[in-house]
């Protein structure tokens, strides 16, 4: 349980929030009973139970984004009702239900909920005992508020510069190592789900080394950030590069069988052929294709794709080899591929 809360930043905000405030909300429900205030205490009762329903709907369906929202609903709605009922002594809570929001939804949400919630109370009439006191309250909510929204906005911005920053290549701007990971694996369990086809291929450029002996790391470089620019401008847009390493990059290529990936392998060979230059000339690439089997995981068929890859190497390079078996264990491999483009 304490592993899941810290590997889950949005799991421990609503378990921690909503465990704090149903602690903090229960005595005043079981006090208002007390006093015999029925009505108030059967909201905050509510309130409490809505609160520890949601953190049981995040625990058991893990869905941490419409748990986050509902949650920011509930407390939106509950410190509303709990203001404009018990006058300012709500007042307190709208503070932290605005700035809390932007912890559990999205910002745009955050943003609707917040004015909802600020306008409510404002123009309620019993919500304060002087205008000086209402003025007061706007004024501060609002900068509480923008302060907040402004900080949001800038942490999701450096999440997202993170994101970047770990999972592409500088040189290529393709994906690197571990998003191809991430993003097989995810492809062969949408496979299993759905059926939803998915083909790869992987390239590994001919004869790199003498580019780097002859004309340098930098002409180099430069071969491989313009082959991976190649291969994107003949791709569509949901097919997805990644440098798998050195001079060997991986093409998935969503919703496409073996005869699909075929065809497009070969136009991209062609591209290669008449596009892709170094100094000393034009550069060829070998490419293996394996199409996703059932039953199959992520690093069989990449090894499949290897593995053709590695015949096209052995059969002369500059081609494209399809793997074509059933699957990752009839054999022999050799008498069911097809090659083509020698
Ligand atoms: P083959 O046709 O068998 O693939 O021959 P190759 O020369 O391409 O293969 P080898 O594995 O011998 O050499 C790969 C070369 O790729 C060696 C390494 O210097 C070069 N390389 C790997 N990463 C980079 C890089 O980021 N930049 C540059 N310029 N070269 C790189
Ligand atoms: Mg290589
Ligand atoms: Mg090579």
């Amino acid at each position: 349980m304490l592993e899941r809360l810290k590997g889950d930043f949005d799991l421990a905000i609503i378990t921690f929030f909503g465990g704090y405030s149903a602690l903090g909300i229960a005595p005043f429900a079981v006090y208002r009973f007390l006093a015999g205030e029925y009505l108030l205490g059967t909201v905050d009762a509510l309130i409490v139970a809505s609160i520890l329903g949601n953190m049981a709907y995040a625990w058991i369906s893990g869905n941490m984004r419409r748990a986050g929202l509902l949650m920011a609903c509930f407390n939106t709605l509950g410190c509303a009702a709990i203001t404009l009922m018990f006058g300012h002594h709500g007042l307190f809570w709208v503070f932290v239900v605005v700035v809390t929001n932007f912890f559990l939804a999205t910002r745009q949400f955050a943003v609707a909920l917040n004015a909802i919630l600020v306008f409510a109370v404002a123009l309620h009439p019993t919500a304060f005992d002087l205008p000086l006191e209402q003025v007061s309250f706007l004024v501060t909510i609002m900068l509480v508020g923008v302060c907040t929204f402004l900080f949001a906005k800038r942490t999701a911005t450096q999440r997202e510069q993170l994101e970047v920053l770990a999972s592409r290549d500088p040189l290529t701007n393709a994906g690197n190592r571990r998003l191809m990971e991430v993003e097989l694996a995810r492809a062969a369990r949408q496979f299993a789900r759905d059926g939803q086809e998915y083909s790869l291929a992987m390239f590994d450029l001919d004869h790199f080394k003498q580019v780097n002996d002859n004309h340098g790391h930098e002409a180099g470089d430069q071969v491989l950030a313009e082959f991976a620019r190649l291969i994107l401008r003949g791709t569509r847009k949901q097919d997805r590069l990644y440098r798998y390493g050195g001079e060997e990059f991986v093409l998935l290529m969503p919703g496409t069988d073996s005869r699909g990936a075929e065809q497009l392998l070969f136009q991209l060979q062609d591209t290669i052929r008449t596009s892709l230059r170094s100094p000393g000339g034009g550069v060829r690439v070998s490419a293996g294709v394996a199409s996703l089997r059932a039953g199959e995981d992520w690093s069989r068929w990449l090894a499949r794709a290897d593995a053709a890859l590695y015949a096209a190497k052995n059969g002369g390079r500059d081609q494209v080899v399809v793997d074509e078996r059933e699957s990752a264990d009839s054999a022999p491999p050799s008498m069911e591929r097809r090659r083509a483009g020698a």
